[in-house]
């Protein structure tokens, strides 16, 4: 009897993630075979990139996995006919191994939602669960507590350490159009994505109008930042109107000043390392706040913005001392655009109209207050700009 693992996913595209949690299923459960299975799940659309079609994806898995004995990739949930389930394709295996142990694999989500599945019991009468948990801590309690459950009902769950490589395919997404997805792709895969100009690698980003920008930027960020960002931009050209700056540019700042927000901590240090930039020692340790820098790399090196533009974006969350007239309008309008809400926007609003330079120190001495509250620091670049502004 040999033990085979069952390994599926969008992989949309695969990554060193899935590579590296797959061997590591392999080695640590002794699996004598796994099965790699792309699922049929509509493809990631957007409008701004080409998608990977199923055949695509087949084509990825078997690169992302080309050289591993243990690994076989199968195109079954491919061929199927219309929606497919994940017992339909456990009682097809089951009936190509039948003598053999099979172990589902998944992550720690779809475990903890699994007696919500589609016939899961009918999974269970031919395979038993193999999750892969990272061994967070409140992770780990909901795991236990799941896997005691099932356990009691007389089910096999085995536990996989998954090696964290810190990406997900919706990521990695971003970072290929960052052009700094390399650290994350299996050899081949990166090469495959970029002759066939997927996921928007073959687009050129520099010049776009301001119509063509927009929803190539707003396909970058969560949803939940949409609005925020939408409500910068306008905010900012009211502001550029009120004050006399360029317009065009205020837009173009506010659009793509969160650009970056997206990715996580790990992920702001890799554009950084990928882009060959010197990290100050604040930004080392408070690796959130990377992403004006990171944005600014993106607008100038992936969307060639004007050095306005770039500057503008590069200060918005610390403001620096001798602000341009643009950078004040970006730090300002991501104060107070009309999603924000805490107690001293009205105010912020009331002065940026009548004395922007005011409605800065507030948003600084706010920013400050702030921190003080959570215990952490006050870059650098902040408190030049409260000095510079004092002596004005
Ligand atoms: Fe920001
Ligand atoms: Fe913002």
């Amino acid at each position: 009897m040999r033990r085979i693992g069952i390994y599926g996913g969008t992989f949309d595209p695969p990554h060193l993630g899935h590579v590296r949690a797959a061997m590591e299923a392999v080695r640590s459960l002794g699996l004598d075979l796994l099965l790699v299975i792309p699922d049929r799940s509509p493809p990631h659309k957007s409008l701004s990139e080409r998608s990977a079609t199923p055949e695509q994806r087949l084509e990825m898995v078997r690169l992302a996995f080309a050289g591993e004995v243990k690994v076989s990739v199968l195109d079954l949930e491919l061929r199927r006919e219309g929606k497919s389930y994940t017992y339909e394709t456990v009682e097809q295996l089951r009936q190509q191994y039948p003598d053999d142990e099979l172990i589902l694999l998944m992550g720690t989500d779809m475990f903890l939602s699994f007696l919500q599945w589609r016939c899961p019991e009918r999974i269970l009468a031919q395979a038993s669960l193999g999750v892969f948990y990272r061994g967070d801590r409140g992770e780990q309690a909901a795991i236990d507590e799941k896997k005691a459950e099932m356990e009691a009902q007389g089910h096999v769950v085995h536990l996989v350490k998954n090696p964290v490589v810190d990406i997900s395919s919706t990521q990695l997404r971003r970072m290929l159009v960052f052009r700094c997805a390399g650290p994350f792709l299996p050899e081949g895969v990166g090469d495959y994505i970029r002759e066939r100009g997927l996921y928007g690698t073959d687009r050129d980003y520099r010049g776009l109008s301001m119509e063509e920008l927009e929803p190539v930027v707003l396909s970058l960020l969560k949803k939940s930042r949409v609005d925020h960002v939408l409500g910068c931009r306008d905010t900012a050209v009211e502001l550029a109107k009120r004050w006399g700056a360029d317009e065009n540019d205020a837009a173009r700042a506010g659009i793509l000043h969160d650009v970056t927000k997206a990715l996580d901590g790990p992920l702001q240090l890799t554009l950084c390392q990928e882009y060959g930039t010197i990290l100050s020692d604040f930004g080392k340790k408070y690796p959130k706040t990377l992403h004006a820098l990171t944005g600014a790399l993106v607008a100038e090196r992936i969307f060639a913005e004007t050095p306005a533009v770039v500057t503008a974006i590069r200060h918005h969350t610390t403001g620096r001392g001798n602000m341009g007239l643009l950078e004040k309008i970006i730090y300002v309008a991501d104060y107070m655009e009309p999603n924000r809400d805490f107690p001293g926007v009205e105010k912020l609003r009331e002065l940026a109209f009548s004395d922007i330079d005011a409605a800065l120190k507030l948003g600084l001495e706010y920013t400050l207050e702030h921190l003080k509250r959570l215990g952490d620091e006050v870059s650098p670049e902040s408190r030049e700009a409260l000095e510079w502004l004092a002596k004005k």
